[in-house]
């Protein structure tokens, strides 16, 4: 088999599953019980939040353990502009951004709220001279994610803290779910941001939010007060002290990883480009993380050539997996000005970083096979 669809979700380490099988089966206890069995969780649950804080070099920042980075995102969106509603409604997002990030905005949109969507050019720049002329005493809130999830690009996060806070008093907050431990972040320039722990490793419906101790935000969950009145219910301890384990396991593997993954993108950059007739490669190699290689079909179907690929073991996505079953086009390519035939055949192929070489050779040969299959149809 040949899985190049890590952005989607990625194969659990071994070591994270082992942890979490342990402790499951010692931490019997509920975190929030008043007797040994619940402190001895209550524990282990701190010190995963301690752990996580130290690995990312923010002993000081607030952490929540959430399912995810679409419930983190909501939280971060929602918590913070309902808490500052006072101070103003403008609100600054990206038209790239996850529909975790762009459907809150909508929804807040309706709700009184005033949206601005930033645009990018074909490389994924993002308009700073946009994002500088919307920052005002309204702003209240910013939100830009770290790395693309379907075309790979970055953002300049430091840049763009240092241009918020020193041009308006909004919160800068980033969606870092396909940057952490992909890409050097500097998360102390922050002042939220969400994760997910099923692109790093870990298990599914894990992750967290991290934000500045005096950050004003609400509560998402109300109920029995767990994790600080920031989310109630009862805490998966052994699940988010694999969490912990699997982070620091991904951290220390991305000096090479990264190494890989630039080798890996290199590699299919090279091949594909080959085949100008056949494939239009959209991910810039000037400003990509490496781990995610986009490109469009110009003589198939994008769907019809992944299935294909899947009846073959080979794994990749059309566009992102949240979006591809949704749209028949990739809103993120068609906001970096690509035409309907590009937007609508995207192929997303995406890196561990632990991949060999010989399986982006061996993904290229069976590609052109079905390609030129089908064309031959
Ligand atoms: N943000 C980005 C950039 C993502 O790639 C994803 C996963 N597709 C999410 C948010 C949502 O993550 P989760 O599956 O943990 O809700």
């Amino acid at each position: 088999m040949i899985y190049f669809d890590n952005a989607a979700t990625s194969l659990v380490n071994r070591e994270v599953l082992d942890i979490f099988n342990k402790l499951t089966l010692q931490l019997i206890g509920n975190p929030s019980s008043n007797h040994h069995l619940g402190f001895q969780a209550l524990e282990y649950e701190n010190k995963a939040a301690k752990q996580i804080l130290n690995l990312l070099k923010i002993p000081s920042y607030e952490l929540v353990f959430t399912s995810g980075a679409s419930e983190g995102n909501n939280f971060l969106i929602q918590g913070i502009v309902k808490r500052n509603f006072r101070q103003g409604k403008k609100i600054i997002t990206s038209k790239v951004e996850h529909p975790s990030v762009l459907e809150v905005f909508k929804q807040l949109e309706k709700e009184g709220y005033q949206a601005v969507y930033l645009d990018v050019d074909r490389y994924g720049n993002l308009d700073y001279s946009q994002l500088e002329a919307n920052l005002d005493d309204s702003t209240i809130l910013v939100s830009l994610m770290s790395t693309n999830n379907e075309v790979g690009f970055n953002f300049d996060i430091e840049k763009i803290s240092k241009l918020v806070h020193s041009k308006s008093k909004a919160y800068f907050i980033s969606d870092v779910t396909q940057g952490i431990g992909k890409t050097d972040i500097d998360y102390s320039c922050l002042d939220g941001f969400a994760m997910s722990g099923h692109k790093i490793g870990g298990l599914k419906s894990s992750g967290f939010v991290c934000f500045k101790k005096n950050l004003k935000i609400n509560g998402l969950i109300l109920g029995g007060g767990q994790q600080d009145n920031y989310r109630s219910g009862t805490i998966n301890a052994p699940l988010n002290c694999s969490l912990a384990a699997g982070l620091r396991i991904y951290l220390n593997s991305y000096p090479q990883r990264k190494k890989q993954a630039k080798i890996l993108f290199d590699r299919l950059y090279d091949k594909l480009s080959k085949y100008p007739m056949l494939f239009h490669i959209n991910t810039n190699r000037e400003n990509s993380s490496n781990f995610i290689f986009n490109f469009s079909l110009l003589t198939s179907k994008a769907s019809v050539v992944v299935e294909s690929l899947s009846s073959k073991e080979v794994y990749v996505s059309t566009t992102s997996a949240c979006s591809s079953k949704k749209e028949q086009f990739s809103s993120c390519l068609k906001a970096m000005g690509y035409n309907d035939v590009i937007s609508q055949n995207s192929i997303r192929v995406s890196f561990e970083g632990n991949e060999d070489i010989k399986q982006v050779d061996d993904f290229v040969s069976i590609l052109l096979d079905v390609v030129n299959n089908i064309k031959r149809r």
